[in-house]
């Protein structure tokens, strides 16, 4: 077998192996039919089972209720910041900000209309998330935007944000099936795939029905969340290959035990390395608060620029890759999604106490 690395990319991400593995021995010839999945119809009796899988296997991962469609689209969780007020913003928006993506979304909605962003941690550096009593929101507001893990900051709130009413939308690009998400408490849900879910290219949106409601009629039929949903994903080709991977990711984590399991697995993984940067006398600092520290992303500083240049190449050396925080912000990120195993925190470990004796 080819040698694998430890890859803590931010995204596009770290795949299972065995997902790679099944994929590869079917890319010739899917299910002995002669032909791979990204040379046959969308519409074929060999795709149709493969779009149903993927969405069971989001559906009962996640345990979303029967009132919610399960939409595969395309243009990335990008396009979400543009699309969801395009459809939804009436009167206004409330935007709660806790880092890089949040701050993106906001941009877009201002394009379309009135935003309030009722909370931003910006000025501190984003480094923690409100409490839910600490939001105030806009009686007037059409929905609730936030961002549950910032993928760039390393900050992840800890509890499923609560409208009071209000619709309540939320970019989980970078934490989603890696915890449950209670559904009673959202009204649409978004990730693009790259970082938990399966390969770039698809963006996964987990809808309300009375939301899909409020689509205004004759709305640009690429742009229309309710006619996608009618047409089950395939208003046009979808991403037949992201999908099809999907699919085979949720099969994975049906067998590693599901998203609770699969919390308590990432809770260690993460623990590995906070503890890690709290036992360093300071030479490792952890960029969040303590309790909002992402069990996803986890973003560190050392004393210098320098050093943490340094840091970086001595460890591609060491066969780890992808530690480079965002150009944006600077400092280490190590992305260590459900894909990424505990071996490669406990490694990474071994390496930071050798880089500190080294240069402390
Ligand atoms: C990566 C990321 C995005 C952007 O996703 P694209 O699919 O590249 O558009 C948005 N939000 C969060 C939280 C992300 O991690």
């Amino acid at each position: 077998m080819t040698k694998r690395i430890y890859n803590f990319s931010a995204g596009p991400a770290i795949l299972p192996t065995e997902v790679l593995e099944k994929a590869q021995s079917e890319l010739l010839s899917l299910n002995g039919i002669g032909m791979s999945v990204m040379e046959i119809s969308h519409r074929s009796k060999h795709f149709v089972p493969i779009l149903e899988s993927a969405e069971t296997g989001i559906r009962e991962l996640l345990n979303v209720p029967e009132n919610f469609k399960i939409l595969f689209l395309q243009g990335g969780a990008s396009l979400q910041f543009s699309m969801i007020p395009i459809n939804f913003l009436k009167t206004s928006a409330d935007y709660v900000v806790t880092g890089a993506w949040g701050e993106k979304a906001v941009k877009e909605a201002k394009k379309c209309g009135n935003v309030n962003v009722i909370f931003s941690s910006k000025a501190e550096g984003f480094k923690s998330f409100p409490h839910q009593d600490e939001l105030n929101f806009s009686q007037d507001a059409d929905y609730i935007h936030y961002c549950s893990n910032e993928t760039i900051d390393g900050v992840e709130f800890k509890y499923d944000l609560d409208g009071k009413g209000i619709p309540v939308v939320c970019d989980a690009s970078s934490d989603i099936l890696s915890k449950p998400l209670d559904f009673e408490k959202y009204a649409l849900v978004y990730a693009g795939a790259q970082k938990n879910i399966g390969p770039s290219g698809v963006t996964l949106v987990i809808i309300r029905d009375d939301l899909l409601e409020k689509v205004p009629e004759n709305q640009f039929s690429m742009l229309d969340y309710r006619a996608i949903a009618k047409n089950d994903s395939m208003l046009n080709t979808p991403n037949t290959w992201g999908i099809y991977l999907i699919s085979l990711v949720c099969e994975w984590l049906k067998n590693k035990g599901g998203v609770k399991a699969m919390q308590k697995i990432n809770e260690e993984k993460a623990k590995i390395l906070y503890d890690a940067i709290d036992s360093s006398d300071g030479f490792y600092s952890g960029h969040a608060e303590k309790e909002a520290r992402s069990l996803m992303n986890v973003t560190f500083r050392l004393p210098s620029e320098d050093l943490e240049k340094q840091f970086v190449t001595e460890a591609v050396r060491y066969g780890f890759d992808g530690l480079k925080g965002h150009r944006s912000v600077g400092g280490i990120r190590a992305s260590i999604y459900n894909a990424f195993p505990k071996e490669g925190c406990e490694a990474l470990v071994e390496f930071m106490h050798d880089f500190t004796n080294k240069n402390s």
